[in-house]
């Protein structure tokens, strides 16, 4: 009997000095982002972003970025900027007199910065598809295009007259219902955040350092619109924006990331100082 003890609780040390060991092996995958510049956007009426006075006569500078994460199970593009014709000398003023935009350079001459091309991206995704964020869309189409379905039938649906041209060269696509982790490990994940448009979605990305990273999308455009939950005049539904941004919060704390803004030039460079340590 004294035997089979002593046996048993060899054994039980053996199991656990190995589930000891295995703990200690799992490693978390290495993710790394890459933030690219793909505009630069001088609102000129900035009361467009809130649905009352609250900007009037004000104008603000903004950036428009967009990001390359890679991970070892493939690589990601999250956003694609303002269209390759707007890398123009000068800004370009649009009709509406709200905005002049221009973009710095175009996707290949960017990639190439880091290192990329065009046909190393497994997915590409878009918070939205507004034409700040769908720039150089047209380029990604060996990617699988990551897209909520309502925001699908919003630009490219079938029942649709016209499809949106930013998006129409992409034929490959998944369309996705709420949240979705794009490699099953936790570390790349969309996060379903409608009311800006009728699809939005804000991407979370723990790239193993003290705090993930969760890049907002439209969500907010400036900090002050973060602060005072300010919602722009041109956005698909106000109830619902408000209510992402009480989930978006919540998962903020949840997760102690920290938040970037993505049209945000302090934030462009708040993140510029946290990737050099990846
Ligand atoms: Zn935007």
């Amino acid at each position: 009997m004294k035997k089979v003890l002593f046996l048993l609780l060899a054994i039980s040390i053996v199991s656990c000095k190995s589930s000891e060991k295995k703990g200690k092996e799992v490693t978390i995958p290495k993710v790394k982002l890459y933030q690219l510049v793909g505009g630069s956007i001088l609102v000129k009426k900035l009361e467009a972003f809130s649905q009352d006075t609250t900007y009037t006569g004000q104008s603000k500078q903004l950036t428009d970025a967009y990001y390359v994460i890679s991970h070892p199970k493939g690589n990601l593009m999250w956003d694609a900027g303002l269209p390759e014709g707007l890398v123009v000398a000068e800004p370009f003023n649009e009709p509406s007199g709200v905005f002049a935009i221009q973009r710095p350079d175009s996707l290949v001459n960017q990639l190439k910065t880091i290192g990329y091309k065009i046909e190393d991206f497994n997915y590409f995704a878009m918070s939205h598809s507004h034409f700040d964020h769908t720039g150089h869309a047209n380029l990604m189409k060996k990617a699988i295009w990551l897209v909520q379905e309502n925001e699908f039938n919003s630009v490219a649906g079938d029942s649709l007259k016209a499809k949106d041209p930013a998006v129409s060269a992409l034929q490959n696509y998944k369309k996705l219902h709420g949240d979705y982790d794009v490699f099953g490990d936790g570390t790349v994940v969309i996060k379903y955040m409608p009311g800006h448009t009728v699809g939005h979605q804000v991407l979370y990305v723990d790239l193993g350092l003290e705090k993930p990273i969760l890049l907002t999308g439209d969500l907010y455009h400036f900090q002050e619109n973060r602060t005072n939950r300010g919602v722009p005049s041109f956005n698909y539904d106000v109830k619902q924006t408000l209510e992402s941004m009480d989930k978006f919060e919540a998962f903020a704390k949840e997760k102690n990331a920290e938040v970037i803004i993505q049209h945000s030039t302090a934030d462009f460079k708040k993140l510029e100082d946290i990737l050099k340590r990846q």
